[in-house]
Formats: C-alpha cells, sequence, structure tokens
C-alpha cells in the first residue's frame, strides 16, 4: 500500500512542496520528493530510503534510515520532544526543524508501518 503525505513550506527564495510516500512491501521504503517553486521555474528532486527498525529500551520506537543513493546511514529514537537523529543537520541543530529522518520515522510510526 502506497500512502504520501505532503507539506509545504515558504522560505525566502521559494515556495517548497514536500511530499513523502511510505511503502511496505519486503521492506519499509521511503521517497521524498522536494518540488521547488521559483519565479521562473519549477525544479524537482527525490531521494530513497529504506527503514528498519531497530529494539530500543527507551522511547518510543528507533529505527535506521539509510539513504539508498549514497549508502549513508541514520539512528533515529522517536520519543516525543527528545526525538533524535544522528545525521549531520540534527547534531548540528537539535532544536530546529525536525530533519528528514525524523518525519519519516514519525510518519511511519503514526501508520503503525514500522
Ligand atoms: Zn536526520
Amino acid at each position: 500500500m502506497r500512502q504520501s503525505t505532503t507539506t509545504t513550506r515558504q522560505t525566502k527564495a521559494c515556495k517548497i512542496e514536500r511530499t513523502l510516500y511510505l511503502d511496505r512491501t519486503d521492506a519499509l521504503r521511503a521517497t521524498v520528493t522536494e518540488t521547488k517553486v521559483l519565479q521562473t521555474k519549477t525544479t524537482s528532486s527525490s531521494r530513497m530510503y529504506r527503514i528498519h527498525r531497530i529494539s530500543c529500551q527507551f522511547g518510543v520506537a528507533a529505527a535506521s534510515v539509510v539513504n539508498v543513493a549514497t549508502g549513508d546511514e541514520y539512528n533515529v529514537l522517536l520519543d516525543g520532544r527528545h526525538s533524535t537523529c544522528d545525521c549531520p543537520g540534527h547534531t548540528y541543530n537539535p532544536n530546529g526543524r525536525p530533519c528528514t529522518h525524523l518525519e519519516i520515522v514519525a510518519e511511519a510510526q503514526r501508520r503503525k508501518l514500522l
């Protein structure tokens, strides 16, 4: 079953529309597509991830998120507002906007796909 959620945010430069697809077949996969609407053109990029649940002693759930194209793997722990991800973006700005990995795992958990 394929389900998607779309969020839109406005930056100074442009409007960014992000669509998150979750797909559960043999493994849980996510595709994140970002479309940037600039004044003169619209650009779109896509990233694919594989998600594996990890057992954890605390928190709500934990998972590793692997970027299929680069092989980069990040570990996400879902624990309400104490949720963490070990990717550089989240490590350097832990109180900022949740990173893509956190969003993917949170959405998978919400839909009970994890
Ligand atoms: Zn992250």
